[in-house]
């Protein structure tokens, strides 16, 4: 399958269109931002682990009977998807107290949370995502309320395959984002699932293997992120 021409370039990857008006190429890039994009960077290979750990990812939650736009990897960082219509909305899936969780509410910064909380953001950069609620969501007419419903029920069935898949990894998940789409009438998952949108902290240390790294100037995020695919696709080093 062949780029034709470019659809959308985000902070961190390309969308291509290509001759099946169905599919689209996903090329992630080396580049990350920060802070509404206020800190940037490149980072050699960050693409590469982020496309083959979103990859590896994406085949779990298939075998696990969740729809997903991931169709197969073209090369080391461009990815084959379905083409879906995008839902505006980031769910954002948290089942330890970290980043804004700490800064906006009365948590304390690695409390673990008696169950996993879901917040869903509108996905607007010019407005910094504001916080959702049903009845706003369905205002603005991002989704149905079945829709969010569904959308739910599944963010919560991946965080269950998520946590356990990571933990025998030695991987601890604090919280990560998901986005969904529309496939025909059906919901399927899309975007990625990486170092980039997940917290992940080593399970023996507690340091960050994620894009805090980078946020908070923790060390060497090519090295962390390395270490996360060590993990995750341990085939890619054989
Ligand atoms: N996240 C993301 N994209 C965003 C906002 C958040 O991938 O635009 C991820 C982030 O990496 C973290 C989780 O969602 O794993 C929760 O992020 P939080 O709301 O704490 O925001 P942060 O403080 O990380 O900016």
């Amino acid at each position: 399958m062949k780029k034709t021409d470019e659809l959308y370039s985000g902070k961190a990857k390309t969308i291509y269109r290509t001759e099946d008006p169905n599919l689209l190429i996903m090329d992630f890039r080396d580049s990350l931002t920060a802070f509404d994009g206020e800190k940037r960077s490149e980072v050699p290979k960050k693409g590469y682990y982020n496309a083959r750990i979103s990859k590896k990812i994406f085949e779990l939650l298939e075998e696990n009977g969740i729809k997903t736009h991931y169709r197969e990897m073209l090369s080391d960082h461009e990815m084959l998807v379905d083409a879906v219509q995008i839902i505006l909305v980031e769910v954002i899936v948290r089942n330890i107290a970290a980043g804004s969780m700490t800064r906006k509410y009365p948590f304390e910064e690695g409390q673990v949370l008696n169950e996993p909380v879901i917040v869903m953001d509108y996905k607007d950069d010019s407005r910094h995502d504001p916080m959702l609620n049903e009845d706003i969501a369905v205002a603005l007419g991002l989704a149905t309320r079945a829709e969010l419903a569904e959308i739910r029920r599944t963010a919560l069935k991946i965080n269950e395959i998520l946590k356990a898949y990571l933990d025998e990894r030695g991987l601890i998940l604090p919280d990560f984002k998901l986005e969904f789409g529309r496939r025909n009438s059906e919901i399927v998952l899309g975007d990625e699932i990486s170092c980039d949108t997940c917290r992940l902290w080593d399970k023996k240390t507690g340091d960050s293997l994620d894009k805090d790294v980078f946020r908070f100037d923790k060390g060497d995020l090519a090295a962390a992120y390395r270490e996360v695919a060590r993990r995750v696709v341990p085939e890619i080093f054989d």
